[in-house]
């Protein structure tokens, strides 16, 4: 904002990197590497990602993971877009960060993560499908767009009870139940901490709508939802080891706290975190807002954030 410069992602540096204008194309001068921008950072600012210049492609690898967007054509949608890349964004460095794998082919799948961005009747009238429900199947990850809203996204949360909705959290929730199929080699070790994956999905579901959450679900499970179906349990979690590890990525970047890493020991990620997040808290309740983490990690719930860090562990150790 200072010195006007022109800023960008290399995803091959991993950084933010300085432009600087060389002919038709930018020069990144700490490299002396020649780029050029996203096509969606030219068309539609909605991408910071620059792409070597001699690559093919048009669109950077990231927004190569969009299967569907929103329909441009409805000005409101360009927003709505532009947030869910953040989001977008903010998921897979942190995914990158933890060496997971982001593409095909990988175990019982036949492609790689990808992204529906998807709208139903509620906000386009012209469209087929009634109701789409934010979800993942196979690898896609399918967003309803009206979570891009605040106002709706808000009313939702109050609606349902949650103490927190974020685009975030939904794609953190949602690549939980991609990588379980991936990473979690060790089933009975999780049917002992989680319940038994196979128990009967539409069933679970159908149930705790009807008569919400467990009783007493506060003390073995990380979210009133977590206590619908094992699986459910899994993404649950899997969203705020994720939550975890990016902010506590965040906090050491800006020396916030002295160190972290992400394959260190869980004991003090956890404690780290415990102070952390307290302390985000408390700054938060300081500007007048909400907590930013408003959630209670018992015993029960640290076991099944360490089963996530032992498997994310082993399956990258044996990928390296
Ligand atoms: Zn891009
Ligand atoms: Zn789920």
């Amino acid at each position: 904002m200072r010195c006007h410069k022109l800023v960008a992602y290399s995803v091959s540096a991993a950084a933010m990197v300085t432009l600087v204008a060389a002919g038709d194309a930018w020069e990144i001068k700490s490299q002396n590497k020649l780029v050029k921008h996203c096509a969606n950072r030219e068309g539609y600012d909605v991408c910071n990602i620059v792409l070597d210049i001699s690559d093919t492609h048009a669109l950077c690898s990231v927004c190569r993971l969009n299967r569907t967007i929103p329909d441009l054509a409805k000005p409101e949608n360009r927003l709505r877009w532009s947030k869910l890349e953040q989001a977008k964004r903010r998921l897979l460095i942190g995914l990158m960060d933890l060496h997971l794998p982001l593409e095909a082919p990988v175990r019982g799948y036949s492609r790689g993560l990808c992204f529906d961005f998807l709208e139903d009747q509620r906000s386009n009238s012209d469209v087929a499908q009634k109701f789409i429900t934010t979800g993942h199947r196979d690898g896609v990850i399918t967003i309803n767009i009206l979570e891009a809203d605040d106002v709706q996204r808000v009313w939702q949360r109050e609606h349902v009870g949650e103490r927190y909705r974020t685009l975030l959290g939904h794609m953190r929730h949602e690549v939980g139940h991609y990588y379980f199929e991936l990473i979690v080699s060790d089933r009975e070790g999780f049917g002992q901490i989680f319940g038994d994956v196979d128990t009967a999905y539409e069933k679970a579901l159908k149930n705790y709508y009807a008569r919400g959450p467990l009783p007493g679900w506060e003390q073995s499970h990380i979210s009133a939802y977590a206590s619908a179906h094992p699986a459910e349990d899994w993404a649950e979690c899997f969203a705020h080891y994720l939550h975890m590890a990016d902010t506590l990525e965040t906090a050491t970047a800006h020396r916030l706290i002295e160190q972290f890493s992400e394959q260190g020991d869980f004991e003090q990620l956890l404690l780290l975190w415990d102070r952390f997040s307290a302390s985000l808290n408390e700054v938060n309740r300081s500007l007048g807002l909400s907590d930013a983490y408003p959630f209670v990690i018992t015993p029960i719930v640290k076991n099944k954030l360490r089963f996530i860090h032992s498997a994310i562990a082993r399956y990258v150790g044996l990928q390296l």
